[in-house]
């Protein structure tokens, strides 16, 4: 059996000079000058015609002609004006058994079955092929997978653009009359639509209110906060951690994002926040009876930039041209402003909707709008809050009935609803009982729980806690204080009507918030008023940050921030990397805080491959933002400053990007907060243990 060895191992490697090799399956044996080796592959200085993408069988000769090394190699370059050829090693054995196991077994050995357990230990090399198999077998990506799709910001346009706050709960849309903004209705008359989509067992589905009214009878065909999920990189440890936060169960859609299975299909939610997109396109029609074609659209100022793209790719795939997509809290600071009419002042957003909390520092002057730092937490919103109450009134329920209740889908989703109304109610009075009839069948129960608002503050403490955290570190990183540095605070989103919420709110600002803005519908008006000052060409203009830093995975898994957060729009940096000996550079890009780089989101490795790079190239890779915190990214030649070809990848495993950076043993979640270790949240874990298998 052929032994491989490490060709780092050998003691003669440095002197392989030279390399007899030939085409595989093709006859005359060529022998030329090696110009450089390493691990991976080689310099071939050579005139023959060799194509890319063929595979050659080798020898490695020593600087006295002996062969020690034979292989298998691919041809991944060819530069026949400077007569060199490029290779990859795909199977080096340095032995004579070696050589003479490789010389018998022409034209290639079979490649090993991607996964294939026990057998020989692997050639080097060999996980290249198991790679490409694999790479193969996989469906061919989006065509429009990294395609921008914002519009010129100054492009005046004849065309009705409505403003649209896709919320994690419910969505809501506006437009300017008058120079006054308004709120499209929901078919139903309520000023938003849930952002819900429901697929019945017939095939048929539902978005909107009619989905929201199916959710307890098809709770796990039911998707709700898919905002929550929208563009992110779906990782098997990752979705483990989130199922807790989900009824409906979550699987790996194509290009290696989150999906729901349905049946035995699944569906992206990228798919589910177009349908989404597409009910208040249809809604907004069939009330402003005109056609409806561009938005401008919200998300949370800390969505990472591959969310932002996939709401641009959902919003196309409604058919809707984005004009602009807006931070959160900066629109709702535009609605704010509009009704200040250009007074000068400094505001705190508090944006706190049904799945996430984002927190901005904003000035407003006549003519700008300047946000100076944010901070936030997708993981954190109302829905936490309906969780830890749910947990509490079975526990009550469990405890008062003496049953031990393993609560079914549906239960939960009735315990979940049943849990929002309360919560809501607790806004308004200080106690509130909870009714279920027919809670359990067997013995036929009905459940009646009371809760008190003092009850709900003491256990939903935690999630108010973390979100005062984000906005302290927010404030103490720009050096303001929140007694006196800020004229007034915004409460945005639904989860500020909780009267805790604000009162944690008045108690860090020593004042009480401001109530000239409907926390619901603020965000929408704001960017409503955009919408239509991208109509009119005027406006004020707005200036942004970088909520999160943007930097690449090195070894050891370190993060090394490139673009850091809160740097202002448009921001640009570059960095400078060297070539490996084949002339490529592939740069893994992630974005997030944390040191640790597989605890930020991974966006995209930017790939460059060219054969100017050979011997010892270096490439600049220039990272830019603009005014919309949209990115770009772009790669010169270090020595010639000629612009490169450059690939964005999102097909290679994020788990495989990982463990070439280092030892990789599964993410360290940062530590958000935990369901209650109720029976709740043990059968939510049990649930996602059987939408497993
Ligand atoms: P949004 O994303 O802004 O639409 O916020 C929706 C969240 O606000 C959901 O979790 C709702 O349950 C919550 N919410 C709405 N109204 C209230 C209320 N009156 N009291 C407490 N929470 C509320």
């Amino acid at each position: 059996m052929p032994r491989s060895t490490d060709r780092r191992s050998h003691p003669r490697l440095a002197s392989f000079v030279r390399i007899q090799w030939y085409v595989a399956g093709k006859g005359d044996t060529q022998t030329d000058r090696l110009r450089d080796v390493s691990d991976t592959g080689a310099l071939v200085m050579t005139e023959a015609v060799a194509r890319t993408g063929d595979e050659i069988r080798f020898d490695l000769l020593d600087d006295t002609g002996d062969k020690i090394a034979a292989g298998l190699a691919l041809v991944v370059r060819v530069d026949a004006i400077a007569g060199r050829m490029g290779i990859q090693f795909l199977a080096v054995g340095i032995d004579a058994s070696v050589v003479a196991s490789l010389k018998a077994s022409d034209p290639a050995r079979p490649p090993p079955l991607p996964g294939k357990v026990g057998g020989p230990p692997p050639l080097p090399g060999e996980h290249i092929l198991a790679a490409r198999a694999a790479a193969e077998a996989l469906p061919a990506p989006e065509e429009d997978e990294a395609e921008p799709q914002i519009e010129p910001l100054n492009a005046v346009t004849a065309k009705l653009i409505i403003g649209i706050d896709l919320g994690t709960t419910n969505t809501c849309a506006s437009y300017v009359v008058d120079g006054r903004p308004q709120i499209i209705p929901g078919r139903t008359g309520t000023n938003t639509i849930p952002s819900m989509i429901t697929f019945d067992p017939d095939g048929k589905w539902h978005v909107g209110q009619r989905a929201a009214d199916r959710q307890i009878l098809y709770p796990l065909r039911t998707v709700y906060g898919s905002k929550r999920l929208v563009g992110r990189t779906y990782r098997d440890e990752v979705a483990a951690e989130l199922q807790k936060h989900f009824a409906y169960p979550l699987a790996k859609a194509e290009g290696q994002r989150f999906g729901v299975r349905i049946d035995d299909r699944v569906i992206s939610m990228d798919a589910i926040a177009a349908r989404v997109l597409e009910e208040v396109r249809d809604t907004a029609e069939a009330f402003l009876k005109t056609k409806v074609e561009a938005a401008v659209i919200t998300v949370p100022a800390y969505f990472s930039e591959v969310q932002r793209e996939a709401v641009r790719r959902a919003a196309k795939d409604a058919n809707l041209t984005v004009h602009r997509i807006v931070n959160e809290p900066t629109a709702a600071a535009v609605a704010y402003g509009h009704k200040q009419k250009g007074k000068k002042t400094r505001v705190a957003v508090w944006d706190f909707g049904g799945g996430t909390f984002d927190f901005s520092i904003v000035n407003l002057g006549e003519d700008e709008l300047e946000v100076l730092a944010t901070g936030g937490d997708n993981f954190v919103g109302g829905a936490d809050f309906d969780d830890l109450l749910a947990s509490h009134i079975l526990a009550e329920f469990q405890r008062e009935a003496g049953l031990d209740v393993d609560p079914d889908p549906q239960q939960i989703a009735r315990l979940r609803a049943g849990a929002e109304l309360a919560k809501r109610a607790l806004s308004v009075q200080t106690e509130y009982v909870v009714e279920l009839p027919e809670f359990t069948r067997e013995p036929r129960r009905a459940l009646s729980v009371e809760v008190t608002r003092q009850q709900f503050d003491q256990m939903t403490r935690p999630l108010i806690d973390r979100t005062l955290t984000i906005a302290r570190e927010v404030m103490q990183g720009i050096g303001l204080s929140p007694e006196t540095d800020v004229d007034d605070v915004l409460l945005v989103g639904g989860t500020t009507r909780i009267p805790a919420v604000q009162k944690a709110v008045g108690d860090l600002f020593k004042r009480r918030p401001s109530k000239r803005i409907n926390p619901d519908e603020a965000v929408a008006l704001g960017a409503a008023l955009l919408a239509a000052e991208i109509g009119s060409g005027a406006g004020p203009t707005l200036l942004d940050i970088l909520p999160m830093s943007v930097g690449y995975g090195a070894a050891g898994l370190r993060f090394v921030p490139i673009v850091e957060k809160n740097s202002r729009l448009p921001a640009e940096r570059v960095v400078t990397l060297d070539a490996d000996i084949l002339g490529s550079v592939s740069l893994p890009i992630f974005q997030g805080e944390s040191s640790d780089a597989s605890r930020n989101e991974y966006l995209c490795s930017a790939v460059v491959e060219d054969t100017s790079l050979w011997e010892k190239g270096r490439v600049t890779v220039r990272i830019s933002f603009d005014d919309h915190c949209v990115m770009a990214i772009e790669a010169r030649n270090a020595r010639t400053g000629r612009a490169l070809p450059l690939r964005l990848d999102r097909t290679k495993p994020v788990e495989e990007i990982l463990r070439e950076l280092g030892k990789y043993d599964g993410p360290q979640m940062e530590p958000t907060w935990q369901l209650p270790s109720s029976k709740l949240g043990r059968v939510l874990g049990k649930l996602f243990g059987l939408f497993r298998k």
